[in-house]
């Protein structure tokens, strides 16, 4: 047996059936909610619930994937991203310690590629007189981008499975050519494999695949699908409703903050944890971008008004959930950095402190309790009527529940007795009081 690289025997999300079923569910779901939430239902979606409305695609399944214009579109978008992510100027930072004792220098350059789209995305508002015909086409043809966006996570990531086997060009400090595997994605079945990651951090050449997909097509994809249902919305009304305001700020917050405090995703469970399968490439590159895009999309096509109270009550909540998201996670970066010496910790074999004061008593994951929040008021500023909206916040619960027990049996294997102390100082997992 590999001594770098140990078997997987943990199998997660209930083994090869589970991984098939998110496999083919989750991008199913994708586009049944594009066919939910288009011109067809612009009212009620209880009350008018039609099936054939859902199964009835707009242009031909097949006509659309071989669509030559959005595939290369698509292309244009990632690969020039691709481009911009290693040659934009930024700074360097060192990620985790990896298995073999090295650790990976990271780019930081998201002020850059954000100011360089935000100045491009001017330019264009100027000289097109505010008519944005990029935007424009991005909105009439949203489902096209998302099936061509899934066929591509499966491309790209089957790719990366394949290049996970290619031996390294320099010996490591094994040395040996072999690649550092992600701890969960090396059972030797392949399907598993390909959905989990095989291989921790794909890189190729300077580009580090796993951190560019996490913050760069997907992410930024979302903010423009986003500021196109805005720009639909003002060409269609002449105005903007308030609804359309507060999404698009709450999600450009949220946005923003991945995408320029990116040193601060280096100690992400995804970065040091888990590899780059189908998982994370759907996830990034489909699923971030067409569906957490959904409640600006509904807002485009159902013009609601919340009105100043509530609006003033998803903006207050939202401060609320940002708040505790944001000064929890800095509170842990800048301890593990020894800026926070005051506070009270645990001292561990392993040589990792873990902080049992401030926002780290109140819960073990008080940032995943923010985070939540927060996600609730982007549900919360389509208004009542539509129930599709509120799905954001119930998968992302489901996903930081699963991924709070992925984390404690991590935990609890890496500090053994030491966790078990800490434990018994931060009982509650999430919620205070509650979990
Ligand atoms: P955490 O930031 O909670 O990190 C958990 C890790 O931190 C543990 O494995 C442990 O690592 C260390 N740790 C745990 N407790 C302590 C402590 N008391 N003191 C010091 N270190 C501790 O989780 P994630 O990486 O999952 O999430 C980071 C952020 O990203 C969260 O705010 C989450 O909400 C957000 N997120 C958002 C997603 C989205 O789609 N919007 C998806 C996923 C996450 P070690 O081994 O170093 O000890």
């Amino acid at each position: 047996m590999s001594q770098l690289n140990p078997k997987t025997t943990h199998k997660e999300f209930g083994g090869l059936s589970g991984v098939l079923l998110i496999t083919f569910g989750l991008p199913t779901l994708l586009i049944v909610f594009h066919q939910l939430i288009n011109e067809n239902y612009q009212t009620n979606l209880i009350a008018d619930f039609d099936l054939d409305k859902i199964l009835t695609f707009k242009r031909p399944l097949l006509e659309i994937v071989t669509d030559g214009k959005i595939w290369t579109f698509y292309l244009i978008w990632f690969v020039s991203l691709a481009i911009l992510d290693v040659t934009l100027p930024g700074y360097y930072k060192n990620g985790v310690e990896l298995r073999d004792g090295s650790k990976l220098n990271y780019l930081i350059n998201g002020i850059s590629i954000v100011s360089f789209l935000v100045i491009l995305l001017a330019s264009r508002f100027i000289i097109t007189d505010g008519q944005l015909p990029e935007l424009r086409f991005l909105y009439s043809n949203v489902l096209e981008f998302t099936i061509i966006s899934i066929l591509f996570s499966f491309i790209f990531s089957i790719f990366v499975y394949i290049y996970s086997f290619i031996p390294l060009i320099k010996p490591n400090k094994f040395n040996t050519k072999e690649r550092i595997l992600a701890a969960g994605g090396n059972t030797g079945n392949t399907i598993y494999d390909w959905f989990i990651g095989r291989e921790l951090n794909p890189r190729i050449g300077p580009l580090d695949i796993k951190l560019f997909c996490e913050l760069r097509p997907g992410m930024l994809l979302w903010l423009l699908l986003n500021i196109s249902a805005l720009h639909h919305q003002w060409l269609e009304l002449g105005y903007v409703t308030d609804s359309m305001i507060l999404i698009n700020m709450l999600q450009a917050i949220y946005v923003f903050d991945g995408v320029l405090n990116e040193d601060g995703c280096l100690t992400m469970m995804d970065i040091t944890t888990d590899g780059f399968g189908f998982m994370l490439c759907f996830g990034d590159l489909s699923l971030v971008p067409f569906s957490y895009s959904i409640q600006s999309r509904y807002l485009s096509l159902n013009n609601v008004e919340l009105g100043l109270p509530l609006s003033i009550f998803i903006l207050g909540l939202g401060v609320v959930g940002f708040y505790i998201f944001k000064a929890s996670n800095n509170e842990k970066s800048n301890f593990r950095q020894g800026k926070l010496p005051n506070l009270k910790y645990i001292k561990t074999e392993r040589g990792t402190n873990l902080l049992v004061d401030s926002w780290w008593k109140v819960s073990q994951h008080p940032n995943y309790f923010g985070d939540w929040i927060y996600s609730l008021t982007w549900c919360l500023s389509t208004g009542f009527a539509n129930p599709i909206n509120y799905y954001y916040s119930i998968y992302f619960g489901a996903l930081l529940l699963h991924r709070q027990k992925r984390d404690e049996l991590k935990c609890q294997e890496k500090y053994g007795k030491d966790w078990e102390k800490y434990e018994k100082e931060v009982p509650y997992k999430i919620v205070p009081y509650i979990y």
